[in-house]
């Protein structure tokens, strides 16, 4: 008989976990507090990277990850990812070469790339350094609509999704998670996974269990639409820019994004205004709109996937970096409900580990 299995949250991690879980055949309904699509994947910047900055466990996670998005990109019609790749100088010289020395070592290279090479990738930007390197491998996709196409393609394979249907608490009998409590009571299953976001913490903590966790705030200018200006994903110092599908150029800081602390539609216009004087052809285009979203991220920064504590019935996936991870994780997460065995690549991301307890 199929595995019945609750998915809490349809996020971008929801959404490929449920997905995943369908494909396999288990029976599985995704239960979403608000509109299915995600609360911090709609504010998501949506790079697809390996980037700086990741210890080589979670760099092969990503690497992984990267790799399994275009398989699903084969697979679900809706899903649109444009591998556009990713131009990168936003680290001093040195730190860059350092990075790139690291790249190779790990066997995924980065291609060093001078001034014309830049141009030549970018036309349009006004301020390029002497060098900077181009990961060819990196991609963006829109959010709000990679997820819906998940959950369309969950759908087919039989999920259902239940939305405007918050979880109150989880449901536990003789020390087994058996469901869900909602206002229109308990909805049982065998397994329920928690991919709830920023809310995840608070749902273990209904059966008693700890997960650390931080929610750093982020803010995201979008530009008013434009014919196409960039062609793929540009990182400098202090400005992120991609133009989405609908020629929106959408800015941010850098990876942590920043906390706007009540100074938001201040941070948004600077940014918008570095965007006009950065990419020529946008000067007066202007300010649509900005959004800040907060990032579900484990206390030590790393994913956090996995039976909390062993408790029966329970499975939980939390990331920072979910639009990069949701392919890999929701197929390790399926892979490990149904059939017992956990990849080895999510070895040191338990969410037992003492960082996060
Ligand atoms: C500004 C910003 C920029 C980012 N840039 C990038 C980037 O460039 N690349 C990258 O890889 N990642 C990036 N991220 C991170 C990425 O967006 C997140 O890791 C990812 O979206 C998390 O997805 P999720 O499904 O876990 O969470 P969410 O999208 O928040 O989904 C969780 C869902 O659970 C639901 N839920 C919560 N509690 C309950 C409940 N009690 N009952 C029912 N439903 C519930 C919520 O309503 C929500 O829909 C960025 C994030 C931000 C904020």
């Amino acid at each position: 008989m199929a595995k019945r299995v609750i998915v809490i949250g349809s996020g971008i991690i929801g959404a490929s976990i449920a997905y995943h879980l369908a494909k396999a055949g288990a029976e599985v309904t995704v239960i979403e507090a608000g509109e299915p699509g995600g609360v911090a994947t709609r504010a998501s910047w949506a790079w697809i990277n390996a980037s700086w900055g990741n210890p080589e466990p979670y760099f092969e996670l990503r690497v992984r990850s990267i790799e399994h998005w275009h398989k699903m990109q084969s697979e679900i019609p809706g899903l649109a990812i444009n591998w556009c790749g990713g131009l990168i100088w936003d680290l001093p010289p040195d730190e860059l070469e350092a990075y790139a020395a690291e790249r190779a070592k790990w066997g995924e290279p980065l291609r060093r790339v001078d001034r014309g090479e830049i141009l030549a990738i970018e036309p349009n930007l006004t301020t390029v350094p002497e060098f900077g390197y181009f990961a060819p491998g990196e991609g963006m996709l829109e959010p709000l609509a990679a997820t819906l196409a998940l959950l369309e393609a969950a759908k087919a394979l039989g999920a259902e999704v239940l939305a405007e249907t918050p979880v109150k608490w989880l449901a536990e009998e003789h020390g087994r998670v058996v469901g869900v409590m909602t206002d229109v009571g308990v909805i049982h299953a065998d397994e329920t996974v928690v991919a709830a976001g920023v809310n995840t913490a608070p749902l273990l903590d209904s059966v008693g269990l700890t997960l650390k966790m931080s929610a750093p705030a982020g803010l995201l200018a979008h530009s008013k639409p434009a014919p196409k200006l960039l062609n793929g994903l540009v990182m400098t110092p202090g400005l992120h820019i991609r133009q989405t599908a609908e020629g929106r150029i959408v800015a941010g800081t850098d990876f942590a994004g920043a906390d706007p602390e009540g100074n938001a539609e201040f941070m948004a216009s600077d940014l918008q205004a570095k965007v006009e004087a950065m990419v020529q052809g946008a000067e007066g285009l202007g300010l649509d709109f900005y959004t800040v979203g907060y990032r579900p991220t484990p206390a030590d920064g790393f994913s956090a996937i996995g039976r909390p504590h062993s408790k029966n019935g329970l499975y939980l996936v939390v990331t920072h970096s979910g639009v990069t991870l949701a392919a890999a994780l929701g197929l390790f997460a399926a892979n490990e409900l149904l059939t017992g065995t956990r990849d080895p690549l999510l070895a040191t991301f338990s969410p037992d580990r003492p960082s996060l307890t």
